[in-house]
């Protein structure tokens, strides 16, 4: 039941026409486009109302203070205004960060999507005949020029490469897969699920933590169409282990007349273990096995924009291109003119690792971490008010991206805390500031990894803090 207190106040709620002769809304029709004026006055009303039925809201006087609401208003109008997909500070040195974009383009790929995406460009034409070209050729040569393969298509992004290859080599057919393999990466990527999906059937073998060549070799049947390695790259078996190598399951597949296929997940092509980290498979190293199909990212540890990437032979990539999968599969050409960019750079190692934000984010010392940190701590000491504590610590950054799941890079930590508010609270705070900053929350400690930071970063988070204390 409405009472009559409530009653009074739904009539006294202005109207929408009322509301856009306040003077701040005729300012604020002026900036933003009027049906956005009268949408944010619309919720705010439709707020209001709800909350009146629902007797959560009470009035002194029974009326509506306009004032109040138009600031209302206004604050929902931002809020409408704003870009849902933003851009955010990455403290939490988490490299390739799945959830807040994973890599970051280098400039020479920044600076192609510009040229490429203002302009018309020879997507699907063959300047040389003057006629229709295809778009899968324009990344093909230096795909093989840096991987050694014979040829390349890419699509969307690796899942997408993994459906296409499964579907177009082992529709109907058994595909072999190790047990120990069967992953999940985030967003719902499973082995089995995938290959369900391919229109392929899963045949496991051997164990969880041992698969031995002969799993393999019992498995091979009239049914078999594929022999399946998947990089498990986000977790680590450990302990009583046994793995085949990629090189003894292509003899195998040789010796049978079956095709081997790798999924790589990352798409390493520099060796990282000199950067202190062990363990990441080469995609070079793959091709040199003679495995007949590669499938990796574009952005993870390749560095470049999301893509799916397909190294094979000539025939196979032929009989690819051709299923109609790839259609929709099909990759863009913001994404190709990015890539192509990217990979270029590869042609030499060092200038990729300074060129390629995601290697030379791994790729940077203590030393000069430790020198950001104090820079970063000094200005903020600077700054800010004596409530706020600033201090440096040791800590750990990882790879992210499903790379390297167990091995950390030694780096520095900017430990902020408030005589005023708990980490927590703190947290939020960075995190709704207008550009958020994302860390974490140790020891009742935000912490900021300075080795995920870009250039320019510092500043909003002194700006963050200082709005954040006052
Ligand atoms: C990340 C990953 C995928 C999925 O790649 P996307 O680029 O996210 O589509 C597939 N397989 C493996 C082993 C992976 O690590």
């Amino acid at each position: 039941m409405v009472s009559s207190g409530s009653k009074e106040m739904l009539r006294s709620l202005p109207a929408v026409d009322e509301l856009l002769r306040q003077e701040a809304l005729i300012d604020a029709v002026q900036t933003y486009p009027r049906t956005l004026v009268v949408r944010a006055i619309r919720k705010v009303l439709d707020r209001n109302r709800q909350a009146i039925l629902k007797g959560q809201l009470v009035l002194e006087q029974e009326e509506f203070d306009q004032v109040s609401l138009v600031n209302e208003i206004l604050e929902e109008l931002e809020c409408l205004a704003s870009f849902t997909l933003r851009r955010v500070v990455n403290g939490t040195g988490i490299i390739v960060h799945t959830n807040l974009g994973r890599s970051l383009l280098c400039q020479d790929a920044l600076d192609r999507l510009q040229l490429i995406g203002s302009g018309y460009s020879n997507l699907e034409y063959d300047l040389a005949e003057g006629k229709r070209g295809s778009r899968y050729e324009h990344a093909e040569a230096i795909l093989c020029e840096i991987t050694g393969a014979e040829g390349a298509l890419v699509v969307n992004n690796n899942a997408g490469a993994v459906v296409l290859a499964l579907n177009t080599l082992a529709q109907g057919r058994e595909v072999v897969v190790s047990r120990g393999q069967l992953v999940e990466i985030g967003g719902s990527f499973r082995i089995p699920d995938i290959m369900a999906r391919s229109g392929a059937r899963l045949r496991e073998v051997g164990c969880t933590n041992r698969t031995h060549l002969n799993d393999y070799e019992k498995a091979i049947g009239p049914e078999t169409a594929l022999l399946l390695d998947v990089h498990a790259s986000n977790y680590q078996i450990i302990g009583f282990t046994a793995e085949v190598g990629l090189r003894e399951m292509v003899e195998l597949g040789r010796r049978h007349g079956i095709p081997v296929m790798q999924d790589l997940g990352s798409g390493c092509f520099v060796d990282v273990t000199r950067f202190g980290l062990q363990g990441e498979p080469l995609v070079q190293d793959s091709v040199r096995s003679g495995v007949d199909v590669i499938t990796f990212s574009g952005d993870k540890l390749l560095g470049g924009t999301q893509a799916g990437i397909i190294l094979a032979r000539k025939e196979l990539i032929a009989e690819l291109r051709q299923n109609p999968l790839t259609r929709a599969l099909r990759v863009d050409k913001l994404t190709l003119a990015a890539l192509e960019a990217t990979l270029r750079l590869y042609r030499d190692e060092d200038a990729a690792i300074q060129a390629i934000p995601t290697l030379k984010m791994i790729a940077t010392d203590l030393i000069t971490l430790e020198d950001r940190a104090r820079g970063l701590v000094e200005v903020l000491r600077a700054n800010m008010p004596e409530s706020i504590g600033v201090e440096i610590m040791d800590g750990s950054s990882m790879v992210g991206g499903g790379a390297l799941p167990v091995q950390n890079l030694p780096t520095k930590l900017v430990a902020i805390s408030s005589k005023d508010m708990s980490a927590a609270r703190l947290e939020i705070s960075f995190r709704g500031y207008v550009t958020p900053i994302i860390g974490r929350v140790e020891m009742e400690l935000f912490l900021l990894d300075v080795r995920t930071l870009q250039p320019g970063d510092e500043e909003i988070i002194i700006a963050a803090a200082n709005s954040i204390s006052t």
